[in-house]
């Protein structure tokens, strides 16, 4: 048995597994939100039973203390669950970063560097890191990167057309993010076709939202650039856009920095253009007749098919296309909305398997296999701990 704790920290969120990953079996799971903020909450769930704690976590240290305590109360022990790793999810590695690490100081120094990169991001991740290493002491405790599987793009896809001197002077590159997920569904989808010679894209479509190009397993493209803000629509980021808009909004409606960071991170995307970043009701208006919500709906299925294009001439043909996250996976409006009209690519939908939704979605005789393949980055950062894990009795 080798059961990995997995600590997926947000700015007011941690979100936990406990789960072995040999067998995939989660033991418990939970999330606790509103940390530093009124009403926080705890959600604990062991099998059914779900256990909810309220009370003021005034900073990540608090939240994973009250993570730990109702682990004690009621179960499973972490003491007795034969924890062999804590697995942390960081979000930018910047460019030296291309794989898991086992987190000592320096690697905490070093993330704590990259925060001017993802300043909402890598602070929390590193809180929590803290935290769980004062914690947890005797375990060995491992970064996973959401940004170590696109480390190799080529530079053609990495690099922005600007200024070279300034590009590397502040590390203005191509990052990529969401890569937990994108390895795991692109393996998924090899080991599924029995091929390891696929090209194959990846369409992550949650809350954010990106899409990857990946042949034979290795990535040559995403959406996700240097922040987690280019490439699709999101629910409340914009995705691509013509950079003058910043300027133009700037000078003519005075927006400062922190105005535009908001608007575009924030109140863009599908909330910005119909109210809701929810995708649910997001269609649900677009049926009843909403012109907004129609809009919104088309002008993120459109960036869908636009990048599916893109990317097909980018690997030079297409064998595969695989929808995951919570808009991917339970979603056939967005997924028959997306790939309307690619039939010239090979790919063409079954109206049943995609009212399904459940593995493969395309016709037999479509060229391209299309699947929905749920995602789970929580398993693939307990594989990746793992790998670090002591040997027993040492
Ligand atoms: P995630 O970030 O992967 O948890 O995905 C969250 C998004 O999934 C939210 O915007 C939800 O609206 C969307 N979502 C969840 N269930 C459905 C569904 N049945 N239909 C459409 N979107 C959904």
């Amino acid at each position: 048995m080798s059961t990995v704790l997995v600590v997926n920290a947000g700015s007011s969120s941690i979100k936990y597994q406990l789960l072995d990953p040999d067998t995939r079996e989660v033991s418990a799971k939970g999330l606790l939100e509103r940390i530093g903020q009124a009403g926080g909450e705890l959600t604990h769930r062991v099998g059914e039973e779900t256990t909810t704690r309220r009370g003021e976590y005034d900073d990540h240290g608090e939240g994973l203390q009250a993570v730990l305590d109702v682990f004690e109360e009621v179960g499973p022990s972490l003491s007795e669950a034969g924890i062999v790793a804590v697995g942390h999810r960081v979000v930018q590695g910047g460019k030296a970063i291309d794989g898991p690490r086992l987190v000592d100081d320096a690697l905490e120094t070093e993330i704590d560097r990259l925060a001017s990169l993802a300043p909402l991001h890598n602070p929390p991740n590193l809180a929590a890191i803290r935290v769980a290493r004062e914690l947890m002491p005797q375990v060995p405790h491992v970064a996973v990167f959401d940004t170590a599987f696109f480390h190799d793009l080529p530079d053609h896809s990495a690099t922005y057309a600007i200024d070279a001197a300034t590009a590397e002077q502040y590390a203005i590159r191509r990052y990529g993010f969401h890569g937990t997920s994108h390895k795991y569904v692109s393996a998924q989808v090899a080991e599924r076709l029995g091929r390891d010679d696929l090209r194959t894209i990846v369409l992550h479509l949650g809350n954010g939202a990106s899409a990857s190009a990946v042949v034979g397993g290795v990535p040559v493209d995403t959406s996700m650039g240097m922040t987690p803000l280019e490439g699709l629509v999101m629910g409340t980021r914009s995705g691509d856009l013509d950079p003058a808009i910043l300027f133009h909004l700037h000078r003519v409606a005075g927006l400062d920095v922190d105005a535009l960071d908001t608007l575009l991170n924030k109140k863009s995307g599908l909330l910005g253009m119909c109210g809701s970043n929810d995708m649910r009701d997001v269609t649900k208006a677009a049926d009843a007749g909403e012109a907004d919500a129609a809009l919104a709906l088309a002008v993120y299925t459109y960036r869908l098919r636009r990048y599916v294009g893109a990317y097909a001439a980018a690997m030079g043909g297409l064998d595969a296309v695989a929808f995951t996250a919570g808009v991917g996976e339970n979603s056939p409006r967005v997924r028959w909305d997306s790939l309307a009209g690619l039939e010239f690519l090979g790919i063409r939908l079954d109206e049943a398997r995609n009212a399904a939704g459940d593995g493969v979605i395309s016709a037999d005789d479509s060229a391209v296999t299309v699947l929905v393949v749920p995602t789970d980055e929580e398993l693939e950062i307990a594989r990746q701990a793992a790998g670090f894990a002591r040997p027993s009795g040492g």
